[in-house]
């Protein structure tokens, strides 16, 4: 029982432990926290941990464990928000989780739980379990519809004795108070730097070296550290160092990069390559206070870091790491991307000030 396909999350896993072996397993969870840290991926072992016939519960090796690792147990029901029209795209989401929970796919038009979706699972909720237990795991609850999340209340209300219900949702905020009332809340916390760098290199095969430093950019998110896994880390953080030495030259050659930027990225790279800035600044201040190397994000790019910090008279770094933040708060808000940007190099270039000048 120690649900070892899930990263981290000790504390979590200790709270589900021991209610599997107390027999209080609860009708209805809410698993609560930011994305990419693994509330689907607890709520599938902790669904095979309810319906395994092994010793050591979820065993991986039942026939239980592996159907619900395949997503075809009778028992086992696994809802996300769907237009429920397209079984093409629904099934590609569904093998997604299944070959790894914390990247799933998902839908373009990020759509809705509607009500259609949660008749359905009512309909299922009734009927009788073959092996005694009905798990039922709504992923990303808080996109229900409030005729969705009414109806759903329905079943909370008068839950059947063999139904288990895991709900997971990153904004608790939009949930229905009454819906709140019925689940016990689980909260996950973001990941430790220590626990996403060693799965990178027990799970993802990874090279130590590179594991730390996507563990250190990735923000406590499973799911960010996979993405920056590919090739774009190399090439995001070649922008963020370009932009940052745009901001030192004119601005003819300061709009021409923040063009070039808007046009070859979305709104959501953008932002990955402005959290790298801010790393990169991080850095650089722990640099220049002397701080352990080992704690450097960009520990392959001391020469540069050093080269970078040699060439500035003062830089004030809580300043220039506001001024990121602040621009990524902003780019959220589907401001002009351009001028955001532009913007934020003039802060920039007047918070840096290079040496001899
Ligand atoms: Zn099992």
């Amino acid at each position: 029982m120690s649900f070892d396909n899930v990263i981290g999350q000790h504390r979590v896993k200790g709270i589900l432990q021991r209610a599997l072996s107390n027999n209080r397993v609860s009708h209805a969870y809410l698993f609560t926290g930011p994305e990419g840290v693994g509330k689907e991926a607890l709520a599938i072992e902790f669904a095979k941990a309810l319906l395994c016939t092994g010793d050591d519960r979820p065993c991986d090796e039942c026939a239980n464990c592996r159907r619900i690792d395949a997503f075809q147990h009778p028992d086992f029901n696994f809802l996300f928000p769907s237009s429920a029209k397209n079984t093409d795209e629904e099934r590609a989401i569904l093998d997604s989780i299944m070959q790894n929970p914390y990247n799933r796919k998902k839908p373009w038009a990020s759509p809705t739980i509607g009500i259609e979706q949660i008749r359905e699972l009512r309909h299922l909720a009734v009927l009788k379990p073959l092996e005694g237990r009905r798990i039922i795991v709504i992923a990303e609850a808080d996109r229900m519809t409030v005729q969705a999340a009414n109806s759903l209340l329905k079943l909370l209300e008068e839950p059947p004795d063999t139904m288990h219900l895991i709900l997971t949702a990153s904004q608790v905020n939009s949930m229905l108070p009454t819906i709140l009332s019925r689940c016990q809340e689980i909260r996950f916390g973001p990941l430790p730097d220590n626990e996403i760098e060693l799965a990178l290199v027990e799970k993802m095969q990874q090279a130590p070296e590179k594991a730390r430093l996507i563990a250190g950019m990735s923000q406590g998110n499973f799911r960010r550290a996979l993405q920056w896994m590919d090739d774009r880390f190399t090439k995001s953080r070649n922008d963020a160092v370009e932009f940052l030495r745009a901001c030192l030259k004119g601005q003819k050659t300061q709009i021409e990069l923040v063009e070039d930027m808007a046009k070859r990225y979305d709104k959501k790279q953008i932002k990955d390559i402005l959290s790298l800035l801010l790393i990169w600044f991080r850095d650089a201040l722990l640099l220049s206070e002397g701080g352990p190397e080992q704690r450097l994000v960009n520990i392959d790019q001391m020469e540069t870091l050093q080269k970078f910090l040699g060439a500035f008279e003062s830089i004030d770094f809580y300043a220039a790491s506001a001024e990121i933040e602040k621009s990524m708060t902003m780019i959220e808000r589907n401001i002009h991307i351009n001028l955001i940007l532009l913007v934020l190099m003039i802060k920039l270039q007047k918070i840096m000030k290079l040496r001899g000048r």
